[in-house]
């Protein structure tokens, strides 16, 4: 009866153990990869200028920053439709005009 705990007492140290090696081991695999992806800063470089929005540039009205056509701050006022690089610059032009 003893013996028999006894052995079950191991078998769950024994698993425990495993499970702290696999998950070191699968932890050390992990920061490998991430040092291999930092190997390669060009092919990162080239995926986001492909992710960058494509479409015309318009100048915001109120601090000249150049901002994409497909942002979501934009404001049409008599028949001409502006571009601002955030809400605060959309609120701003419109009271001012
Ligand atoms: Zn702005």
């Amino acid at each position: 009866m003893f013996r028999a705990i006894l052995e079950l007492v191991i078998t769950i140290l024994v698993a425990l153990v495993a499970r702290a090696v696999l998950g070191s081991v699968v932890k050390g695999f992990g920061n490998a990869a991430a040092a291999a992806r930092q190997a390669h800063p060009q092919q990162q470089q080239q995926q986001q200028t492909e992710a960058k929005p494509t479409g015309e540039l318009h100048k915001d009205p109120v601090c000249g920053t150049y901002v994409a056509e497909s942002t979501a701050f934009q404001r049409r006022a008599s028949g001409k439709t502006f571009y601002y690089c955030s809400d605060a610059c959309r609120s701003k032009h419109a009271i001012a005009s």
